[in-house]
């Protein structure tokens, strides 16, 4: 089914959330500028309001790009309990894979015939048996780091984990087992761990894996790939300036550099215990913050008012320094104010290389899944500190406001994390800019698709 032509034409196909479509969204602009015509295949309904939005604002700002819908069947999953997660994304996982069987009609009609398809990672062990039956190229779009790529791809053949003080993976520096996500090292099967089993080991016959990340932050674990598929460092991808009608008339009253942006992503929601003890430590940090609260994993089901979560007291006290929301704020244009100054975080790799992009150091503190690792990645390369004390998200221990306040102080107090985060994104800038590594990498995939017999 493949072409040889100087437009090639590739589908990209997004699971569920916002941290694994977005660097799909942000592959688009680079892919239409070398002349590739898109088909993006987007599974319906969304789960989160944030995605629904998202596509919106895509589809209409790339006209030319082709949309086409994967009807999923809702209600799902009342069936095979172990393949089914408390987590309502890793459910919308299941039901796109369950649902890829209607993707090998939709793949043969599409006009003029595909040179590859660009896939998420969720969907590799369901969706490569369909691209090879139609013999097309099928990339796998990793979302995370190429660090945590390792781990992905080498976990079904890891001998019991969980008796181990590190995970060994050759070539790579050891993983302490305290960074690996709990589910990973349950002794039942469930929803993550058949996916990092199932689709890491299907993963290896891919064409390629394009991963988010670049040589000079995470140069050592990209050459310890050394086996096919090939790993592609593409990133760190841009963020897309969409038109919109956010206003951040707050930030634009504060002064240069002097805000805590504070944001746990998507779909991580905090007790709210933690939500008043954060608040707590914010105001007592003396600093000036801003801060998007969730209550809920899915922004569909997240109805509370804020003060009825963080208690009217405690509000007025909030309200004197920083600025609190329970709606989504378009992040690239927070993070790339004049006014913010640090970024309080959970990790999430999206997160983490925006951050980096616009050069803002970072309080770490990692909540599920690849974010410790992630997070020992930028405080690494200087860019963050990492709250190590403070636990994984699913931890019962509360961290009290006096201690977020003081490490708040230690991490903003530090004039060094500013230095070497304007050393860092300048480096990314030119990993990405014409003539750095991950522009070369791009180039290179376009040219082969233009080149395939
Ligand atoms: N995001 C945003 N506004 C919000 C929360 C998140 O724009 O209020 C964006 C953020 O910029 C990032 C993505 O949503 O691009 C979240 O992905 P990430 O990998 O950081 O974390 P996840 O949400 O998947 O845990
Ligand atoms: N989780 C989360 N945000 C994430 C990833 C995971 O809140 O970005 C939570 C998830 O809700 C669950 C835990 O982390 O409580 C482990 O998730 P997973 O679905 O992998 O495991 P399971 O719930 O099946 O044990």
């Amino acid at each position: 089914m493949s072409t040889s032509n100087l437009n090639p034409h590739i589908a990209l196909l997004p699971s569920a959330g916002m941290g694994h479509l977005t660097p799909f969204i942000r592959l688009i602009p680079l892919l239409t500028s070398h002349n590739v015509k898109i088909t993006v295949i987007t599974p319906h309904p969304t789960l989160s309001i944030s995605e629904s939005e998202s596509l919106s604002e895509l589809f209409t700002s790339f006209p030319q790009v082709t949309r086409k819908q994967l009807h999923l069947p809702l209600p799902p999953l009342d069936d095979e309990p172990s393949s089914k997660s408390q987590d309502p994304f890793y459910n919308r996982f299941e039901v796109i894979r369950r649902s890829s069987h209607l993707l090998l009609p939709l793949l043969s009609s599409l006009s003029p015939p595909l040179s590859a398809l660009i896939t998420d990672m969720s969907l590799a062990s369901t969706v490569i048996p369909i691209t090879n039956s139609l013999q097309l190229p099928n990339y796998i779009f990793f979302t995370s780091s190429a660090k945590m790529l390792s781990l992905f791809l080498s976990f079904h053949a890891l001998d019991d984990p969980k008796a181990k003080d590190f995970i060994e993976i050759s070539g790579f520096e050891p993983i302490p087992k305290s960074w690996i996500p709990p589910p990973l090292l349950d002794d039942a099967n469930n929803a993550m761990k058949i996916y990092f089993t199932e689709c890491g080991k299907k993963m290896k016959e891919s064409s390629g894996i394009l991963v988010n990340t670049y040589e000079s932050i995470e140069g050592e674990s990209l050459k310890a790939f050394n086996s096919l598929p090939p790993v592609i460092a593409i990133g760190p991808l841009p963020p897309i300036k969409f038109e919109r009608n956010q206003s951040l008339a707050w930030l634009d009253d504060q002064p240069a550099e002097s805000v805590l942006y504070v944001s746990f992503g998507s779909r991580t929601a905090i007790s709210r215990e933690q939500i008043k003890a954060l608040a707590d430590g914010l105001v007592k940090s003396g600093k000036r913050f801003l801060w998007v609260v969730k209550d809920k994993k899915v922004d569909r089901d997240d109805e509370t008012e804020l003060v009825d979560l963080i208690g009217e007291e405690l509000m007025e006290r909030v309200k004197e320094k920083g600025m609190v929301v329970k709606n989504w704020l378009n992040q690239e244009e927070v993070l790339s104010h004049p006014a913010v100054g640090w970024f309080l975080s959970h990790c999430g790799w999206n997160s983490l290389t925006e951050a980096i992009w616009h050069g803002v150091p970072m309080l770490l503190w990692p909540q599920h899944g690849d974010q410790k690792i992630n997070a020992d990645l930028v405080e690494r390369i200087g860019v963050g500190m990492w709250a190590k004390s403070w636990g994984w998200g699913d931890s019962v221990v509360v961290v009290k406001g006096d201690e977020i306040a003081d490490t708040v102080r230690e991490m903003t107090g530090n004039e060094f994390f500013r230095l070497r985060a304007a050393q860092v994104q300048d480096d990314a800038r030119k990993a990405f800019g014409e003539g750095g590594s991950s522009y070369d990498r791009l180039n290179d995939l376009v040219d082969s698709w233009k080149c395939s017999p």
